[in-house]
């Protein structure tokens, strides 16, 4: 009998560590109880020895880990639905060790895991969604070594947050206005008739613009010089760069990137048109349509409605948008 029972403590040492602890546990209870009862009912000097052996192989399996041995003497605290349901949600079932350990990047079947090991500590903060393998593997972490661990894991566990976040991202609205704030003289000098547009360029959709690129619908015979300047960073107003139009099908068209990237509630303005007095469109009011296209949205167009300036009272001089630090003026 003391042979068999040698046999059995051999086979629980062959168990491969990477068999999850639960079974392992139980597999150690079971031989410990055998062996409580064989030393009972025959020999009990011959089974002592083994005894022993497996008593400290429950110790050194079950006692050396707390989380474990916690799990035994006390009943988890349940985590509130809610909590359940945000960390769900946020992994999408994803557990974070496979996601960047082993790129498994799908569904897994899995549990929650309290990463400081106390199962009395249900905030989300110290929950984690794991996979049944590498719960157990966690689990089976003695306690005094965890503290690196938990950290490692905490960090993969937001960084799987932030990924899901951004592939599960909403579709969000892409909206653009532009609007008309004023005329401003071209040259300073009363001379020359010219002035143009400026124009304020509003992000109000839910996401940030690449590239806006807007493009002004041009009736005949009024031009567009809008230019900017990446360096100094500021608008170039210039009648001297008409080749600058491109011209559409279905009309002239004037385009222009005012910024590289136009954030949400944020306005950028940019000067547009060449203007002049004395032209056919004295005063009229115009309805210019638009049209904002942007990286990966659709376009976004409207209607500006302009009435030119008709005196020089209408006109803003050059020296206000200098101070205004605004513009940099070509002459
Ligand atoms: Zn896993």
């Amino acid at each position: 009998m003391a042979r068999f029972n040698l046999f059995v403590l051999f086979l629980v040492r062959l168990l491969p560590p990477q068999v999850g602890t639960q079974p392992r546990r139980l597999y150690c209870r079971a031989v410990i109880l055998v062996k409580c009862h064989l030393a009972g009912a025959f020999s009990w000097r011959i089974d002592l020895i083994p005894l022993i052996d497996s008593a400290l192989i429950f110790v050194r399996y079950i006692g050396a880990n707390e989380t474990s041995f916690s799990q035994f003497a006390m009943n988890r605290k349940a985590v509130p639905d809610a909590i359940q349901a945000s960390i769900l949600l946020k992994s999408r079932r994803r557990c974070c060790l496979c996601f960047w350990l082993s790129g498994e990047d799908d569904v897994k079947k899995g549990q929650l895991a309290h990463l400081d090991g106390d199962n009395q500590n249900a905030a989300e903060e110290n929950l984690t969604f794991l996979c049944l393998d590498h719960h157990d593997e966690y689990d089976s972490i003695p306690r005094l070594s965890k503290g690196l661990r938990e950290r490692e894991v905490k960090q993969w566990r937001d960084e799987l947050y932030k990924e899901m976040e951004y592939r599960f991202r909403k579709q969000r609205r892409h909206a653009a206005e532009l609007s008309f704030m004023r005329f401003v003289r071209s040259y300073d000098s009363k001379e020359y008739g010219y002035y143009c547009a400026q124009f304020r360029l509003t992000n109000v959709g839910e996401v940030e613009i690449r590239s806006p690129t807007v493009s002004l619908n041009l009736p005949t015979n009024m031009m567009a010089e809008p230019s900017w300047d990446p360096k100094l960073r500021t608008a170039v107003v210039s009648t001297a760069q008409q080749s600058s139009d491109l011209f559409e099908a279905y009309g002239r068209i004037a385009t222009v990137t005012p910024v590289p990237l136009l954030l949400r509630d944020h306005t950028t303005t940019f000067f547009g048109l060449s203007l002049h007095f004395g032209s056919r469109y004295d005063g009229a009011n115009v309805e210019l349509s638009y049209r904002v296209d942007g990286e990966g949205m659709a376009p976004v167009s409207g209607i500006v409605p302009l009435q030119l300036a008709q005196q020089e009272s209408d006109l803003v001089a050059l020296r206000y948008l200098e101070a205004e630090g605004l513009a940099r003026f070509e002459r």
